[in-house]
C-alpha cells in the first residue's frame, strides 16, 4: 500500500482550476520530488496534501486513511469531521521555503513548542526529544540560540528538527532551499538525504535538479497542472 494515494485530484481558486485530476502515489519510504515549471501547481498540490489547503476534487488517502474528504460508495464527496481530519494530518510534517521559525524562541524553544502545547508532554521531556532532534541535524551546539543568531541553513535544519520532532509518518518539503544561498544548500540537502537513507517517506518540491536526480527515488514532472511525467530518475531524466 501506497503511503499517499491521490486520486483525480483538483484544485480551483475561484474560476481558475490550477490542478486537473491529479493521480499519484507516494511510495512508503522513498524520497519523490516534485519538479516542474514555476506556476504549474507543485506547492498547491504539496499544501493539499498537508492539508493546508482544500482540493475542490477527488481524493487524498494516508496510510489508507482518506484526508479532509471521502467519496461514498454512491459517488458522493463528502468532509470528514475535525477529529479524524486532525488524526491524519498529524502523521504528516512539513518543511517550508520561508522557515517560518519563532523569533522570540531558541532553537530548542521551536523544536519543542508543539510537543507541550499539541502532543502535551511534560517540558522535560519534549526537552529530551527536542535535543535528539536536534543533534540528528547536527545542532545540538546551537540549541540555546535564537534564529537571528543562526544562519540560514542552520535555521532550516531547526525547522526540519522541529518537524521530526512531532514524528511524522510522511514529511513534506515546499522548496526548502530556495531561499538559501547557494553555500548553504548543501548542508540542507545532506541533512534531507540522510533522512531519505534511514527510510522516511518524503515529498520534495525542489529545484535542485541534481538533488532530485540522486536522491529522489520517484519523479513527479508537472506541467500547468497535470502530472505529464512520473517515474524513476532514469526514467524521468533520460533524453527521449
Ligand atoms: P508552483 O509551486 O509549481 O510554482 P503553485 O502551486 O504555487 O505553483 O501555483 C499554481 C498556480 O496556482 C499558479 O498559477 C498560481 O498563481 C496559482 N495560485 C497559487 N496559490 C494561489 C492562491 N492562493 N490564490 C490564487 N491563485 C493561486
Ligand atoms: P510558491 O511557488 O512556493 O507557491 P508563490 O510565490 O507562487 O510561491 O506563492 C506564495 C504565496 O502566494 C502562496 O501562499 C500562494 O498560495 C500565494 N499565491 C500564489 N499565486 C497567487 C495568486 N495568483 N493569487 C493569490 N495568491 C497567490
Amino acid at each position: 500500500e501506497p503511503a499517499v494515494s491521490i486520486r483525480g485530484l483538483s484544485k480551483s481558486y475561484g474560476k481558475t482550476e490550477v490542478l486537473h485530476g491529479i493521480d499519484l502515489e507516494i511510495a512508503r519510504g522513498a524520497t519523490t520530488c516534485l519538479i516542474g515549471p514555476s506556476g504549474s501547481g507543485k506547492s498547491t498540490l504539496l499544501r493539499c496534501i498537508a492539508f493546508l489547503e482544500e482540493a475542490t476534487g477527488g481524493t487524498i488517502h494516508v496510510n489508507g486513511r482518506p484526508l479532509g474528504f471521502e467519496e461514498r460508495p454512491d459517488g458522493k464527496r463528502v468532509r470528514l469531521g475535525p477529529q479524524r481530519i486532525r488524526e491524519v494530518r498529524s502523521g504528516i510534517g512539513m518543511v517550508f521555503q520561508q522557515f517560518n521559525l519563532w523569533p522570540h524562541m531558541t532553537a530548542l524553544g521551536n523544536v519543542t513548542e508543539a510537543l507541550v502545547t499539541v502532543r502535551r508532554l511534560s517540558r522535560k521531556n519534549a526537552e529530551e526529544r527536542g535535543m535528539a532532534q536536534l543533534r540528528h541535524v547536527g545542532l545540538e551546539a546551537r540549541a540555546h540560540h535564537y534564529p537571528s543568531e543562526l544562519s540560514g541553513g542552520q535555521q532550516q535544519r531547526v525547522a526540519i528538527a522541529r518537524a521530526l520532532a512531532l514524528e511524522p509518518k510522511i514529511l513534506l518539503f515546499d522548496e526548502p532551499t530556495a531561499s538559501l544561498d547557494p553555500e548553504l544548500t548543501g548542508e540542507v540537502l545532506n541533512v534531507m538525504r540522510k533522512l531519505g537513507e534511514e527510510g522516511m517517506t518524503m515529498v520534495v518540491v525542489t529545484h535542485e535538479i541534481g538533488f532530485a536526480a540522486t536522491v529522489g527515488q520517484r519523479i513527479a514532472f508537472l506541467d500547468h497542472g497535470r502530472i505529464l511525467l512520473n517515474g524513476t530518475p532514469g526514467e524521468v531524466f533520460s533524453d527521449p
